[in-house]
C-alpha cells in the first residue's frame, strides 16, 4: 500500500492539473453555474423515506390492557379512545374530565367503545361485571364510558366521596351515572342516550340530539365511527376466537 502512495499521489495531482482549468473556467460562479451545482446535489442527496401509509382514524385508538387500572377486565383489550364515543357524547366526556380537573381529579378512561366480543366477554365473567349479554350495553353504540380517578398514580375505585363528586359533575351535565344503580353499582359508568333504550339502539335508531347542539359534519363523523366500531368488532372477535397462549395467574 505504501509503495504505491507515490504513484497515487502523482495521479492525484496529475488530475487536478487537468481539473484546474476546467474550475477557473467555471469562475466567476454564474446563476447557471449555481443552479447546476444545486442540481448536482440534489440529485445525490439521499431519497426521502417512503411515506408511511396513512392509518384508519379507528386504528390509532388508544386501548387498555387488562389489569392497567388495578382490576381484572378480561383478556380482550378495552378501546379507551375518546375518538371512539358519539360526537355529543364525546364532548360530555371530555367537559366531564376538564371539570374534574379544575376540582383536582384526575380522571383517566378505563373503557369507551366495546365491541360484542367484549360485551360477551363481560357476560361470561360474572354478574358484577353486567347484566346485559352482546347489543344489551351503551358501550356499544358509544354511548357510554367507564372512568376511574387516579391519586398517585392508583386508580381509587373504593373512595365513595371522590365518586360522589365525580357523578354529581357528570349529572349536572345531563349524564346518566351508573353511581346511582344497586345491581351493579357501577361509579365508574357514564351514559348518555338522548331518551332512547337499548331497544332502540340496538334496532338502529340514533338518539336526538338537544336543539342547542351544532355539529356541521356529524353525518360524516358518525360514518367514519360506524366504521371503525365495525372494523373493531373484527379485530376483537379474531382475538376472541383465538385460543389463550397462556391463562393469566396474577
Ligand atoms: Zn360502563
Amino acid at each position: 500500500m505504501l509503495k504505491k502512495a507515490p504513484f497515487f499521489s502523482l495521479l492525484v495531482l496529475s488530475f487536478w492539473g487537468k481539473a484546474q482549468p476546467v474550475l477557473q473556467d467555471l469562475a466567476p460562479h454564474t446563476t447557471e453555474h449555481h443552479q447546476l451545482v444545486t442540481a448536482l446535489f440534489q440529485s445525490l442527496a439521499p431519497r426521502p423515506e417512503v411515506l408511511p401509509v396513512q392509518q384508519e382514524n379507528w386504528e390509532t385508538w388508544q386501548t387498555v390492557e387488562n389489569y392497567t387500572f388495578g382490576k381484572d377486565r378480561g383478556s380482550l383489550p378495552m378501546i379507551a379512545d375518546l375518538s371512539s364515543l358519539h360526537p355529543y357524547f364525546r364532548d360530555k366526556v371530555t367537559q366531564l374530565i376538564a371539570i374534574c380537573k379544575t376540582k383536582g381529579i384526575d380522571l383517566k378512561l378505563v373503557e369507551t367503545y366495546r365491541t360484542h366480543a367484549k360485551q360477551n366477554e363481560y357476560k361470561n365473567m360474572g354478574k358484577k361485571y353486567t347484566r346485559s349479554g352482546g347489543g344489551r350495553s351503551k358501550h356499544q353504540y358509544g354511548l357510554a364510558v367507564d372512568v376511574v380517578p387516579i391519586v398517585d398514580s392508583v386508580a381509587q375505585w373504593d373512595d365513595y366521596k371522590l365518586w360522589k363528586k365525580i357523578g354529581a359533575a357528570g349529572e349536572q351535565l345531563g349524564l346518566r351515572w351508573g353511581g346511582r344503580w344497586r345491581n351493579p353499582y357501577d361509579p365508574g359508568h357514564f351514559e348518555w342516550t338522548g331518551g332512547l333504550s337499548s331497544y332502540h339502539l340496538a334496532n338502529g335508531l340514533l338518539p336526538r340530539l338537544p336543539h342547542t347542539y351544532y355539529n356541521a359534519c356529524l353525518e360524516e363523523e358518525l360514518a367514519e365511527l360506524n366504521e371503525g366500531w365495525q372494523a373493531w368488532e373484527v379485530e376483537q372477535a379474531t382475538i376472541a376466537r383465538k385460543p389463550l397462549a397462556s391463562a393469566k395467574t396474577n
